[in-house]
């Protein structure tokens, strides 16, 4: 039997955009990386951990997830997650999911409890309230003044959004002790989208992947472009290939930007413990921890 001990990694982002972190952001990844750190190297599953790295950026309210997510055009708050593991290829999600404080543990429970992937809106909504998932208290207020701005900005708002808002959806990839990988996000989406609007984050293959013959992927950015260019699994895909997650990362991202468009960034994680966290945006906020190795910042690999 294989006993061997897999280096633990964590890797967390709280969105990739044109606008820099916060202070208060940048400590919040600090005390998500080092709790969910502390919990792998215990022991702890890839996948707990991931859920609750996510749980707790949602709750912060300081990054586009949970109830600092973004509004919809006609002033709702739906909201989007999902989480995959790498071993038997598990996965939910929740898609325009309402009402519900955190949409990561949605999508647990229908990974867990359900025969299905992915849920979405009044359905969603009622399963969660089934298993007994916690309700939304007050939406930020800051996300309310934020969407009255865009309101007000006017129809230009595929160029405008990136720097109306600035904080992003939120995203982890886990490796632990028995080399299971695990991945997951959690956003509001993006700035002015249309009542009933779907990103990449719930779909699994393009927000998120999970496999421990390949890698862990976490997407943020526009997610029209990550859904079109299936970002997740073929990143994921080109590191069973045998490429290392920078130039996986790379590649794609390159490509996507020049086929159709597109700003994009990630966290790619291999199931040797490689990874690297790329960006084609000026900024992505977010942090890892390996080891001694630590970073907690709003830049990466710029590509
Ligand atoms: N990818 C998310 C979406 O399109 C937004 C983001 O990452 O900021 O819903």
């Amino acid at each position: 039997m294989n006993r061997r001990r897999f280096p633990v990694v964590l890797l967390v982002h709280g969105g990739a955009g044109g606008v820099r972190a916060g202070g208060p952001q940048l400590r919040t990844i600090g005390r998500v990386l080092e709790e969910g750190y502390a919990r792998l190297e215990n022991g702890a599953a890839a996948l707990d951990v991931v859920e609750s790295a996510i749980r707790a950026l949602e709750d912060s309210g300081l990054f586009n997830a949970g109830r600092g997510g973004r509004l919809q055009l006609d002033g709702h708050l739906r909201l989007d997650a999902s989480l995959m593991e790498g071993e038997g290829l598990r996965a939910g999600a929740v898609a325009g999911i309402e009402g519900i404080r955190n949409p990561v543990s949605a999508a647990r429970r229908v990974l867990e409890s359900s025969p299905h992937v992915l849920l979405a809106g009044e359905g969603a909504g009622r399963f969660a309230r089934f298993h007994r998932l916690a309700g939304m208290g007050p939406h930020s207020s800051r996300q309310k003044r934020l969407h009255q701005k865009a309101l007000r900005a006017g129809p230009d708002w595929m160029g405008k959004y990136r720097t109306l808002f600035g904080t992003g959806t939120v995203g982890a990839a886990a490796l632990d002790r028995s080399g299971t990988l695990s991945a997951g996000a959690s956003t509001g989406g993006i700035g002015l989208m249309l009542p009933g609007r779907v990103g990449d984050s719930p779909l699994i293959g393009a927000g998120v992947y999970a496999d421990n013959r390949s890698a862990a992927v976490s997407m943020t950015g526009e997610g029209e472009s990550i859904i079109r260019a299936g970002l997740a699994r073929e990143i994921a895909f080109r590191m069973r290939l045998g490429a290392a997650p920078r130039a996986a990362a790379t590649v794609s991202l390159r490509e996507m930007r020049e086929r159709i468009g597109g700003a994009a960034g990630g966290l790619f994680l291999g199931a040797d413990g490689a990874f690297a966290l790329v960006h084609t945006t000026a900024f992505m906020i977010g942090g890892y921890r390996s080891g001694r190795r630590e970073k907690i910042s709003d830049r990466f690999l710029r590509v």
